[in-house]
């Protein structure tokens, strides 16, 4: 059965780098009927936080990465923090002691820094030197009679080469010489990452193990405990690494790298995970808009391109965009609405004015977070205000002077409010017999009534956009800010 992980230090934040591994091990495990295992890696005990694994969760969560076990979710290969594992850990360290794949090293620091600088010398790798590779058992008692602390060491073989067929690069192999033995756990018993790793992975019966190319140095050193312990080697996919857009590795300085960021930002949970998807995938078509059913559909590792992915901040926000709009509308309207209530923009969060003011900008924005800008842009032209008020007054009486007369006229006469008052038809009505009077129309008919009732030379629907200025100045709708 296929069972993958993801397996986060709760050190930081959720980085879109995170973020992608852990998608491309969900739809993985979806796509094979397989489960897909939530681990935390918290062996460093200084920098790992439990607030930090919570919003590691979190923000997974938010992505719709739903995982079907992990802490205190399912119990059978648990428990699922590495802190919680020591037992298990020691246990096959001993294991390993027993079969004579680790030894024991009296190396003191001193010692290990004075091998390095012979090494350094000798112009050799600077790898343990392998004095206690070989000690007698007299010697070892010794040392543990006089108390002196030790390492455990793993065995390292010290000719021929190792492979593994990786998923994504194929074959990947290390030639063993120059590896050097290393240590599984330190003096003070605490069991070191490579080794915690692969007592996991195997105690969890992980059959796939896909994660970030920069674990690959690991993977060789995993491969070996793997073979030393007996146990069956799973397969391995190295993602490669997703980059800036000159081509460095994506860093804070590049600006937002974290998933709460782009979630405070107002982007779409399910705009990230397709954004995600095609940095270093896609379904071999032009397509590029994919649900999550969809990608757990059409997913496959081996579709999955080697080289670097660049992140492009850009392509996200389009993205965004495009799953908006793909919102049923009732939804959309009212998720724009609260935005609008809780921004005090305006004081009912629905209501045919929020529907219709959805309807006319939707088009126009990427993010929920546009729309307050783009409503407070509209309305901040209210022609009601600007035509009442003797400051707006001149600007209208100024600017095209043909066109503002008329409309100024139509204006005192109530002609103009009346049939806006009646809506798109009223509207359609009105504009028609203007343009008649005024001997004009096409552009140089709609470009100056647009100047002048929307104070814009671009924009959304006119007619549209004048009834809803016209509607939220008429029915208070709008609060003083957006005025
Ligand atoms: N804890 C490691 C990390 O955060 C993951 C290691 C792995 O996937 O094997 O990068």
């Amino acid at each position: 059965p296929v069972r993958v992980r993801f397996a986060p230090s709760p050190t930081g934040n959720l980085h879109v780098g995170g973020a992608r591994t852990a998608l491309f091990n969900y739809l993985f495990a979806r796509s094979k009927g397989g489960k897909f295992v939530l681990r935390i890696e918290d062996t460093d005990l200084e920098r790992s936080t439990r607030e930090s694994e919570e919003a590691v969760l979190r923000d997974l969560a938010w992505l719709g990465l739903d995982w079907d076990e992990g802490p205190g979710v399912g119990v059978d290969y648990g428990p699922y923090r590495q802190s919680e594992r020591n037992s298990m850990y020691k246990q096959y360290a001993e294991k390993l002691l027993e079969s004579g794949h680790v030894y024991r090293c009296f190396c003191s620091n001193e010692e290990l820094e004075k091998m390095k600088e012979i090494a350094e010398l000798k112009k050799l790798p600077p790898v343990y030197s392998g004095k206690w590779a070989t000690a007698a058992d007299g010697e070892v008692e010794e040392e543990l009679a006089k108390g002196t602390p030790y390492t455990y060491r793993f065995r390292v073989p010290k000719e021929g080469s190792l492979k593994i067929n990786d998923l994504i690069r194929g074959e990947v192999s290390w030639k063993l010489d120059t590896v050097g033995d290393f240590v599984i756990m330190r003096s003070n018993g605490q069991p070191v990452y490579n080794f915690c790793v692969t007592v996991d992975d195997a105690t969890m019966a992980i059959s796939h193990v896909i994660r970030a190319e920069e674990h690959l140095p690991n993977t060789l050193r995993q491969a070996l405990i793997y073979k030393a312990l007996g146990f069956p080697m799973p397969s391995f996919a190295h993602v490669s690494l997703i980059l800036a857009p000159d081509r460095s590795k994506l860093s804070k300085r590049h600006g937002a790298t974290s998933v709460g960021q782009y979630r405070d930002m107002g982007y779409l949970p399910q705009a990230m995970v397709n954004y995600l998807a095609l940095l270093g995938w896609g379904d071999g078509t032009e397509n590029e808009f994919f649900t999550i059913d969809q990608l757990v559909e059409k997913f496959s590792i081996g579709r999955v391109n080697k080289s670097g992915a660049v992140f492009d901040s850009t392509k996200l926000r389009w993205m965004n965009g495009q799953h908006l709009r793909a919102i049923p509308f009732e939804e959309l309207s009212q998720l724009i609405g609260e935005r609008w209530k809780s921004t005090g923009l305006l004081t009912e969060s629905e209501g045919p004015f929020v529907d219709d003011a959805v309807q006319l900008l939707k088009d126009g924005i990427d993010l929920v977070t546009d729309s307050g800008t783009a409503l407070s842009n509209l309305l901040s032209y209210p022609v009601h205000a600007t035509l009442t008020s003797p400051e707006g007054r001149p600007i209208v009486e100024d600017k095209l002077s043909e066109v503002s007369a008329h409309l100024l006229a139509a204006y005192d006469s109530g002609e103009l409010f009346g049939a806006l008052e009646e809506g798109p038809a009223g509207w359609q009505k009105w504009v028609k017999g203007f343009g008649k009077t005024l001997k004009r129309k096409g552009k140089s008919l709609f470009m100056p009534l647009r100047v002048l009732l929307t104070g814009k030379l671009h924009g959304p629907d006119m007619g549209s956009s004048v009834i809803l200025i016209y509607k939220a100045g008429n029915h208070g709708i709008v609060s003083p800010q957006a005025g």
